[in-house]
């Protein structure tokens, strides 16, 4: 192997349930990908070995190359599985006295966010979660500030302190604060939070105090107490990992802040005091990847497909674009921060696959193998059937690949348990059971994407399909077939897809802020000039906040390029749109006809022209500041056409391949040895170290330029 010689630059990390990715970028914008099993107990472990099966392919090795590295992005799924899963710390919750209740009822929605549709109708399936913070644990204080940020009752210092107190004896990890209307007006919040690191101080005791006016100022409680809660309960244990991840970089040689993927699809420090807002990071960074590569290649409408071991993820780009949910919901859970809009189901290869006892029939998942594989890994310990294991009874995977080999699967082990478990209950051939979970994954993937794209009101062929994960392209022709997309795409970079989107990131804060400005149609110059001057003033305060992430990372405010925006409504109408301000600065009756006309242009888009209904007045609901910072990406790969045959030595012979009913004899290729312009014409399976993208009987694929293979239906 000849030896590298630029400086590794940019690494992207996305620490999966199965998987822990690593994307290398050098000073020439090249690229490496890795890959090893993840490791839930320490990640820096995992990230270590899966940095050495990258760097490896350059020759060099994690002490070569880290002290060179100018930045790291980290994404991973730790912390949503954290909160899915209900294992966070132990907090403490002050509110108002009487409203002790509200984060235990919840609303109502929360009763049946996750479920299917048929469940949703039926009221006697609706089930409430434990709160996060149980009732025991939470403790009103008194105090009013009113919807217009007026004080009408005083806060009550002594009632604080013995609130923290008693919080703090039974032994809580944390205080966090949620006040009514502190959005408006945040003394008391403040207050509060002064007077329990007092009493914290007092008491010898070291705890994560939040309040929710300094994290998430925003309107709607119980979004306002989910994710302030998520802080001290879910972001904390995060933030140690960072730090060890952190740790063990600079033991190799680092010297910079590690990065974390955002929600909001920007990156920001790990030191980042609002870490809950990278609660969702490594589906994001497909995205992000997905939109890089549409912004350099020309594709403007994407829909992205993730499938990795435990989920499936979609998100649509439209118009170069992705859309922000200002109040998503993740984990059965309603939350204020900006959430990159994506839809996720609990099915991928590692699902479990079990017969119903009641209909006889196949189910799959949600729960999932994680990186355990499946029966077919004499390691795993476990017992049930999963997707994986079907793989490999069929062909698709190449039990002495798998990660390249480093995890040796034993095809006869899948064969047995699905024979036992799901053919022979079911009176069918084993191949022909496995073939049928195989298709029911392809249907239902199929499904969910066909209704996401039309439920929005898009038509397919408008669009490209972007498939990745190490489990995308083994599906892609399954999960696509007949949809009518414009054309499929799957990067040979697949498995390392959402590291690559990590890697290619902007290093980017945003903050948000409500607003309450509302001007009738006819309003004059002075109350214009007055909305544009609120609105700035909001500006300015969210402008500090990013300037001071940047500052903790070591940059400068010159270093910092600001975009600001605002959210905009018809005046009573329910619904606002987020918009990219037109003008640096607000603070001129004019400044505010302009923030009018890039609404009124936005909303025509987004609705219909005929939509618009400026004679409602208009309404800025809130005030957002991002900040942005340099950094190096990577290159797009450009390679020489050589061709639709491909080079003999990428032919790695045949292997028994089985769909719909028959075997074929699939040829088998090499992905990394195909050449640009190379066709292949199914059925064949293309392996590499860490995917396979099956091309079954009926499909062809060519290779482009970039290194993208595009999947087509004979
Ligand atoms: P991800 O979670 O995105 O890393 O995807 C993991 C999944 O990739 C596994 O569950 C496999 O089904 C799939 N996969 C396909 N080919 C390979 C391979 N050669 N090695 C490992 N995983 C593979
Ligand atoms: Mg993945």
């Amino acid at each position: 192997m000849e030896a590298h010689t630029e400086a590794v630059e940019v690494l992207g990390i996305d620490a999966g349930g199965t998987m822990t990715d690593t994307f290398f970028v050098d000073a020439a914008g090249d690229f490496v990908v890795g890959k090893a099993q993840s490791n839930p107990d320490d990640e820096s472990v995992a990230l270590l070995n899966s940095a050495e099966d990258a760097l490896g392919l350059w020759g060099t090795t994690v002490e070569q190359a880290f002290p060179d590295m100018v930045t790291a992005v980290y994404s991973g799924t730790a912390m949503l599985n954290r909160v899915v899963s209900r294992k966070g710390l132990d907090v403490g919750l002050i509110v108002n006295r009487g409203m002790e209740d509200v984060s235990r009822m919840g609303r109502a929605i929360q009763s049946y966010l996750g479920y299917a549709y048929e469940d949703r109708l039926h009221l006697n399936t609706h089930r409430y979660d434990e709160p996060l913070v149980p009732r025991r644990n939470t403790r009103g204080v008194t105090e009013r500030i009113d919807s217009k940020g007026d004080v009408v009752i005083p806060l009550r210092d002594e009632e604080v302190r013995e609130a923290a107190r008693e919080l703090l004896e039974a032994g809580v990890h944390g205080l966090v604060i949620c006040l009514m209307h502190s959005y408006k007006n945040p003394v008391h919040e403040r207050r509060v939070r002064d007077l329990c690191t007092e009493v914290a101080r007092e008491m010898g005791r070291d705890v994560t105090i939040v309040a929710s006016a300094d994290y998430y100022p925003v309107r709607k409680e119980s979004h306002r107490i989910n994710t302030t809660v998520l802080e001290a309960y879910a972001a904390e244990p995060s933030r140690k990992t960072l730090h060890r991840i952190s740790d063990r970089l600079r033991d190799h040689g680092t010297h910079f802040d590690l990065r974390v993927m955002a929600s909001h699809g920007g990156t920001i420090g790990w030191k980042a005091k609002e870490l809950a807002r990278t609660l969702v990071s490594g589906p994001i960074g497909g995205v992000i990847g997905a939109k890089y590569l549409g912004d350099q290649l020309g594709y403007k409408n994407i829909a992205c497909s993730d499938i990795g071991g435990t989920s499936f993820d979609m998100a649509l780009i439209t118009g170069g674009d992705f859309t922000i949910k200002q109040d998503p919901d993740m984990a059965r859970l309603v939350l204020s921060l900006p959430l990159v809009a994506m839809d996720t189901v609990g099915a991928g290869a590692g699902s479990f696959v079990r017969l119903d006892p009641y209909t006889g029939g196949l189910k799959l998942g949600p729960d999932s193998a994680g990186y355990r594989v499946g029966v077919c890994w004499p390691d795993s310990g476990l017992e049930t059937v999963t997707v994986s294991d079907c793989h490999l009874v069929l062909g698709y995977l190449n039990p002495d690949n798998f990660l390249g080999g480093v995890v040796k699967l034993d095809r006869e082990r899948a064969y047995q348990a699905v024979k036992e478990q799901l053919a022979d209950p079911l009176k069918l051939p084993v191949e022909e059971a496995a073939s049928g979970v195989i298709e029911l994954l392809d249907f239902e993937l199929r499904q969910y994407l066909r209704s996401m794209v039309s439920a929005k009101g898009y038509n397919p062929q408008d669009f490209v399909c972007f498939s990745y994960g190490g489990a995308g392209p083994v599906h892609t022709y399954g999960y696509t077939e007949d949809l009518g997309f414009e054309d499929i795409i799957v990067p040979a970079f697949a498995a390392g897809f959402s590291a690559f989107g990590c890697a290619a990131a902007e290093f980017e804060y945003r903050y948000d802020m409500s607003q309450d400005i509302s001007l009738a149609p006819d309003a004059g110059e002075a109350e214009r000039r007055s909305a544009a001057e609120t609105l700035q003033k909001g500006w300015s305060e969210l402008t500090e906040k990013v300037i001071e992430e940047f500052r903790i990372n070591g940059f400068s405010p010159s270093d910092v390029q600001l975009k600001p925006g605002y959210r905009m409504q018809y005046r009573g109408q329910l619904n606002d749109l987020e918009i990219d301000s037109p003008i640096p600065k607000a603070g001129s009756a004019d400044d505010w006809d302009q923030l009018v006309d890039a609404f009124n242009e936005q909303y025509g888009r987004v609705y219909a022209n005929s939509a618009r209904s400026p004679e409602l007045g208009y309404s800025v609901t809130g005030a957002i500041m991002r900040g942005v910072v340099d950094t190096t990406k990577p290159k797009i790969p450009v390679e020489p056409e050589a061709g639709e045959t491909p080079p003999a030595e990428a032919h790695l012979g045949t292997r028994r391949f089985f769909r719909r009913g028959r075997w074929y004899d699939a040829d088998l290729y090499q992905m990394e040895t195909l050449q640009a312009g190379n066709r292949l014409r199914g059925p064949v399976v293309i392996e590499s170290p860490a995917t396979t993208f099956v091309v079954p009987d009926g499909f062809e694929t060519y290779l482009d330029k970039h290194r993208l293979f595009h999947l087509r239906q004979l």
